[in-house]
C-alpha cells in the first residue's frame, strides 16, 4: 500500500510527516526546512507557496494571502471584524463564504489552503520516492463541521485522499504516546500562531481518550507580535505624529520585525528592532528610521493580557474533565509559541508542573498525524484512537425545550437514540430541529438544520413512536435520521457545509450557558410546567370530544377548564400557577371519566397507552400538519 502521511496544516506554519520504519519522521520541503510558512502568493502569472512566499510579503501585502486558516469553512458574517485586520483584500462571496480577491481574482479558503497541502505533498513526495495520495490532516479540537468538511476539501482540492481528520491536541498525545506506557492523565497546551487550544487525554495501552477540551480561537503567537507592533508603532507615532499602521506596506513589515524580536526574546534578554526608510516625514519628507531595544520584560509585559487568557480554558478544561490540576500526569506542551519562556511558566503556575519538553513543539502535531496515518493503511497496529465532541447536540422538543441526545464532551465516534412523540392529536408530520450548545432552551443554541418526517400514521398525541438517532463520525460529521417506528417511514440529514459555529462561538456559548445556567433552568421547568398541562389538557379535550352520551352539564365544569387551561399554556409565566392548573385538570378529567363511563373510569386501553407514552417520550413540536 501507497504510504500515507500525516499533515499538520497549520495557521501560521505546516509540517508532513510519515511512518518510517516504525517510528513517526517528519518530511523536510524543497527548500530543506521541516516546516513550511502557510502563505501563498500570486505575482502575475506566478503563484508563491510557503518561504518563498511568505518572504517577498512585505513587497506584495495586498497579494500575499496568510493566517487562512481563519477563515476556512466559516461564513462572511463570522469572520467580517478579522478580515479588516488582515492586510489583504477578503469579501464577501456570493453565497455568504469567504473570499481573498487578488489582482481581480477570487479564491475560496479552501483553494488557497490545498495550494499549501500540494506543496507540502509535492515535496515530500520528492523525498519518498513516490507520489504522496493519502493523508490524515489535523485540525483545532473546537473547529465545527463546516471548519472540518472544508478542510476535508481542501485536502481533495489538493488531489489527496483524505483518510481522516484529527483533531491537533490528540495528534499531539498520539506522538507522546509512542514513547510513553502506563496509564497517564495528560494535558495538551497547544499554543500556536492563532489558536490556543486545552485537551485532557487519558493516555494508555494503546489507547488515547480526549476527556475534555477547551481553547481560544484568537490567542496565538501573532496576537503577541501585534502587541509589539502597537507597542512600536505608538511609539512612533508619539516621536514622529505617523501612524504606521495606516501604511499597509509599513504594517507588514512592523509584523515581521515584531516576530523575528518575540523569537530571538525566546533565547535572548534583549533584541533590536532596526526598520529603515519606514515612513517619511510628513513636513520634510525625510525618511523616517525605526530603531529600538525590546527586552525581554519589557516583551512580557506587553504580552501580560494575552498571558492570563490561557488561566480560562485551562481551568474549563480541568472543570470539564472533573480533574483537577494535581491529577494530571504530564503537560505536553505545543506550538511554536510555547517557547517563550513566560509561557512555560505560566503554564507551570497554573498546573503546578513542569511542562514536558521532550517532543519538538512544532512538530508534535504533525507526527502524531503520522501515526494515525499508520494507524489507518495498517502500518501501526495495538492503537485506538478515541476523540470528543466539543458541545452537546439535541433536538428541540416541545416548549422550545432544547433535549440533548449527545452530551457535550462525548467520545466519538457515537450513535445515539432516543424515542420521542408527537404533541397534537392526528399530527402526520414532525418538524426535527437539530441544534448544537448548552442553553436549556432551543432558541438560545445554534441552528445545524432541520427536516420533517412526514406520513405518520393518524393517532392521538404522544402515541406515535419516533426514533431519533444521532450519529457523530469520527470526523465529526454529523447525520440525524427520524423514524416512525410503526410505517418504518425515515427521513434524515446529513450536517456538512453548513452555517455552522465558528469557534469563537462555541466558547461564547459554553460561557453563556454557565452565566444563564439558573435563567435557563427556569425557562425550561416553566416549558414542562406547560407541556404538563398541555398534556393533561389535549387528554381531557378528547375526553370531551369522545364522550357522546354526556350532557353539556356534565361536560361545562370540564370544559370551562381545558379552555383555561389552554390560556395559561399560552399566557402563564408562573410555574407554580400552572402546576396547580395540571393538578386541577387532571382531578376534574377523572372525576368527568366516572361520571360519564360508569363501569369504573377506565379509560379506554389507547388513551392509558396514549397518556402514558405521552409522559415517557419528549415530544417533538413541531410545524405539524393536521390529518387531511
Ligand atoms: P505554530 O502554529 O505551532 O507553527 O506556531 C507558530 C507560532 O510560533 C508563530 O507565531 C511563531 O512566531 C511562534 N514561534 C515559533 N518559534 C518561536 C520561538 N522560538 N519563540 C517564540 N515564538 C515562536
Amino acid at each position: 500500500m501507497a504510504k500515507a502521511v500525516g499533515i499538520d496544516l497549520g495557521t501560521t506554519n505546516s509540517v508532513i510527516a510519515v511512518m518510517e520504519g516504525g517510528e513517526p519522521v517528519v518530511l523536510v520541503n524543497a527548500e530543506g526546512n521541516r516546516t513550511t510558512p502557510s502563505v501563498v502568493a500570486f505575482k502575475g502569472d506566478q503563484r508563491l507557496v510557503g518561504q518563498v512566499a511568505k518572504r517577498q510579503a512585505v513587497l506584495n501585502p495586498k497579494g500575499t494571502l496568510f493566517e487562512i486558516k481563519r477563515f476556512i469553512g466559516r461564513t462572511w458574517d463570522e469572520i467580517k471584524h478579522e478580515a479588516e485586520r488582515a492586510p489583504y483584500e477578503v469579501v464577501r462571496g456570493d453565497d455568504g463564504g469567504v473570499r481573498f480577491v487578488v489582482e481581480g481574482k477570487q479564491y475560496t479558503p479552501e483553494e488557497i489552503s490545498a495550494m499549501v497541502l500540494r506543496k507540502l505533498a509535492e515535496d515530500a513526495g520528492e523525498r519518498l520516492g513516490e507520489k504522496v495520495t493519502k493523508a490524515v490532516i489535523t485540525v483545532p479540537a473546537y473547529f465545527n463541521n463546516a471548519q472540518r468538511e472544508a478542510t476535508q476539501n481542501a485536502g481533495r482540492i489538493a488531489g489527496l485522499e483524505v483518510l481522516r481528520i484529527v483533531n491537533e491536541p490528540t495528534a499531539a498525545a498520539l506522538a507522546y504516546g509512542l514513547e510513553k506506557k502506563g496509564n497517564e492523565t495528560v494535558l495538551v497546551f497547544d499554543l500556536g500562531g492563532g489558536t490556543f487550544d486545552v485537551s485532557v487525554l487519558e493516555v494508555g495501552d494503546g489507547v488515547f481518550e480526549v476527556r475534555s477540551t477547551s481553547g481560544d480561537t484568537h490567542l496565538g503567537g501573532s496576537d503577541m507580535d501585534y502587541a509589539i507592533v502597537q507597542w512600536l508603532a505608538d511609539e512612533f507615532q508619539k516621536e514622529y505624529s505617523v501612524d504606521l499602521r495606516k501604511d499597509k506596506q509599513a504594517l507588514q513589515r512592523l509584523l515581521e520585525a515584531a516576530e523575528k524580536a518575540k523569537i530571538e526574546l525566546s533565547s535572548l534578554p534583549e533584541t533590536t528592532i532596526s526598520l529603515p526608510f519606514i515612513a517619511m516625514d510628513p513636513g520634510s519628507n525625510a525618511p523616517l528610521y525605526l530603531d529600538t531595544k525590546l527586552t525581554r520584560a519589557k516583551f512580557e509585559e506587553l504580552i501580560a493580557p494575552l498571558l492570563q487568557r490561557v488561566r480560562g480554558p485551562l481551568e474549563q478544561a480541568l472543570k470539564d474533565a472533573k480533574l483537577s490540576a494535581s491529577d494530571i500526569d504530564e503537560v505536553i506542551l505545543v506550538g511554536g509559541s510555547t517557547r517563550v519562556p513566560a509561557v512555560k511558566a505560566i503554564v507551570k503556575e497554573i498546573l503546578g508542573k513542569e511542562p514536558n519538553q521532550s517532543v519538538n513543539p512544532d512538530e508534535v502535531v504533525a507526527l502524531g498525524a503520522a501515526v494515525q496515518a499508520g494507524v489507518l493503511t495498517g502500518t501501526v497496529d495495538d492503537i485506538v484512537l478515541l476523540d470528543v465532541t466539543p458541545l452537546s447536540l439535541g433536538v428541540e422538543t416541545k416548549g422550545g425545550v432544547f433535549t440533548k441526545l449527545i452530551d457535550r464532551n462525548t467520545t466519538v465516534p457515537v450513535r445515539k437514540t432516543e424515542v420521542f412523540s408527537t404533541a397534537s392529536n392526528n399530527q402526520t408530520g414532525v418538524e426535527v430541529v437539530v441544534l448544537q450548545g448548552e442553553r436549556a432552551m432551543a432558541s438560545q443554541n445554534k441552528l445545524l438544520g432541520r427536516f420533517q418526517l412526514e406520513g405518520i400514521p393518524p393517532m392521538p398525541a404522544g402515541m406515535p413512536q419516533i426514533e431519533i438517532t444521532y450519529d457523530l463520525d469520527a470526523n465529526g460529521i454529523l447525520h440525524v435520521t427520524a423514524k416512525e417506528k410503526s410505517t418504518g417511514k425515515e427521513a434524515s440529514i446529513t450536517i456538512q457545509n453548513t452555517t455552522t459555529l465558528s469557534e469563537e462561538e462555541v466558547e461564547r456559548m459554553v460561557k453563556d450557558a454557565q452565566a444563564h445556567a439558573e435563567e435557563d433552568r427556569k425557562a425550561r421547568e416553566l416549558a414542562e410546567a406547560k407541556n404538563q398541562l398541555d398534556g393533561v389538557r389535549l387528554q381531557a379535550q378528547k375526553a370531551l370530544d369522545d364522550a357522546e352520551g354526556a350532557t353539556d352539564e356534565q361536560k361545562k365544569d370540564l370544559q370551562a377548564a381545558v379552555e383555561q387551561a389552554q390560556k395559561a399554556v399560552d399566557e402563564e409565566t408562573d410555574k407554580g400557577r400552572l402546576e396547580t392548573l395540571a393538578r386541577e385538570l387532571a382531578e376534574k378529567l377523572q372525576l368527568f371519566q366516572a361520571n360519564t363511563q360508569p363501569q369504573g373510569g377506565q379509560a379506554p386501553e389507547g388513551e392509558a397507552q396514549a397518556a402514558s407514552d405521552a409522559g415517557d417520550d419528549d415530544v417533538i413540536d413541531a410545524d405539524f400538519k393536521p390529518a387531511g
